[in-house]
């Protein structure tokens, strides 16, 4: 009889490289099943520093979000000089007074979701020559805290950043925290689908795998890379 390989550790017990492609791993393996390429992983780093960060960069991660525009200004130009190719994405809410800074730092932004937001976005972009990747946060089950356009709103507000001069690439969200996400999910696809918008941001360390078999091509992982 074969003696029994002793077990290596991965996630979760492994350092944050090794969850991280535990993590990338079966979300592969949960896109392939439900005939669907890998999403890509982005580090959520809001409850991380540049410490805990440099790991996953040496280990050749470069695809990196933030939720507060001031704290990815604190950490990133400096991990940037470091690391030039990183890709820096904001997941969070954003202020309309905040668009040029984003659009300075951030090579997308998941989070665009009113009119007002839209115009900051556009005025920033003609004036900086970036052209961020942008994604419509839905606000699927039009819970009055979170951020995110309704499923009602969502036409109107794509004929706006069409006649601004914005590219939307995809569609983001956060389902309700405690249900079941995969009607979730599923109503998103559609949405993009419906509106043959590419990119879909869906997915957190609690679901993503749901999330990638279910055609995410970015999933969001903050709490389980940095625990
Ligand atoms: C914090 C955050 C995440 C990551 O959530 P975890 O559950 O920690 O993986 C993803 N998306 C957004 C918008 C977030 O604010």
């Amino acid at each position: 009889m074969k003696k029994a390989t002793p077990l290596t550790l991965s996630a979760p017990e492994g350092d944050s490289a090794e969850r991280l492609q535990a993590i990338t791993r079966r979300a592969a393996a949960s896109a392939r099943a439900g005939g669907h390429k890998p999403p890509a992983l982005i580090a959520i780093c809001k409850t991380a520093d540049a410490d805990a960060i440099r790991p996953l960069l040496i280990a050749g991660h470069r695809l990196f979000g933030e939720n507060r525009v001031q704290e990815a200004q604190a950490k990133w130009p400096a991990l940037r000089a470091e690391f030039p190719d990183v890709e820096l994405h904001m997941v969070g809410q954003l202020q309309s007074n905040k668009a040029a800074e984003a659009v300075q730092l951030f090579d997308a932004i998941h989070s665009v979701d009113r009119p007002s937001l839209i115009a900051a976005l556009a005025r920033a972009i003609a004036g900086s020559g970036r052209r961020p990747t942008l994604f419509i946060q839905v606000n699927l089950a039009g819970e009055t805290q979170k951020g995110g356009v309704t499923v009602e709103d969502l036409p109107a507000l794509l004929e706006r950043a069409a006649d601004a001069g914005l590219t939307i690439s995809g569609l983001m969200t956060v389902p309700p925290a405690d249900q079941e996400p995969s009607p979730w999910f599923a109503l998103l696809a559609k949405l993009s689908r419906r509106h043959k918008l590419p990119l879909l941001s869906m997915g957190m360390s609690g679901d993503y795998d749901i999330a990638a078999a279910l055609g995410a091509t970015h999933i969001r992982i903050g709490s389980a890379l940095f625990k």
